[in-house]
């Protein structure tokens, strides 16, 4: 519930990344509180809404998350377009994970939104046993490129709420 007086963001949110990174796991995490280990590539709906209230602002996320369209490694710029905030994804048990997030975030750059909130997200942090990415490496390319770096795992749900209350956080100081 909104405060009296408490501003609300309306904010539309992005997931970039490639295919089978948790993109879906992610949101369904933190909209439902669930998690499915066959997780089914496409689904239908690829939109969500979510409101996170916060002491200094109220923040309804509207979620975009792809159909599958990341396959072909290109989104249409529509998907982008409109958006506050962009959450790029990349599993920590594979390196070419890890290029392809480099890639979506240079792609995030292109669309020229010096406002945008961005986020790099190393999913999958439960596989710890089957790590290719090092924390560092994946902090490392963040701090450069100006965007937040967090660990997650949609599987165990660590980080999960950090990962959202801190874009809502960054979006109710950019306003
Ligand atoms: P998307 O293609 O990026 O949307 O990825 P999905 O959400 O469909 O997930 C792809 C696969 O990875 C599914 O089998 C998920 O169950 C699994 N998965 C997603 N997140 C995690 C995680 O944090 N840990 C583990 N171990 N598996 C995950
Ligand atoms: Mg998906």
């Amino acid at each position: 519930m909104a405060k009296p007086g408490n501003k609300i963001i309306q904010a539309k949110l992005v997931l970039l990344g490639d295919m089978g990174t948790g993109k879906t796991s992610l949101v369904l995490r933190f909209v439902k509180g669930q998690f499915f280990d066959h997780q089914e590539p496409t689904i239908g709906a690829a939109f969500f809404t979510q409101i996170l209230s916060l002491a200094e602002a109220t923040v309804k996320f509207d979620i975009w998350d792809t159909a599958g369209q990341e396959r072909y490694h290109s989104l249409a710029p529509m998907y982008y377009r409109g958006a506050a905030a962009a959450v790029v994804v990349y599993d920590i048990s594979s390196t070419d994970t890890f290029t392809r997030a480099k890639k979506w975030v240079q792609e995030l750059q292109r669309q020229g939104n010096q406002n945008l909130v961005m986020a790099l997200v190393a999913n999958k942090s439960d596989l710890d046993a089957k790590r290719e990415i090092e924390t560092e490496e994946g902090e490392q390319f963040s701090q450069e490129n100006g965007m937040f770096f967090i660990e997650t795992s949609a599987k165990t749900a660590q980080n999960i709420n950090e990962l959202f209350f801190e874009i809502a956080k960054r979006l109710a100081r950019a306003i």
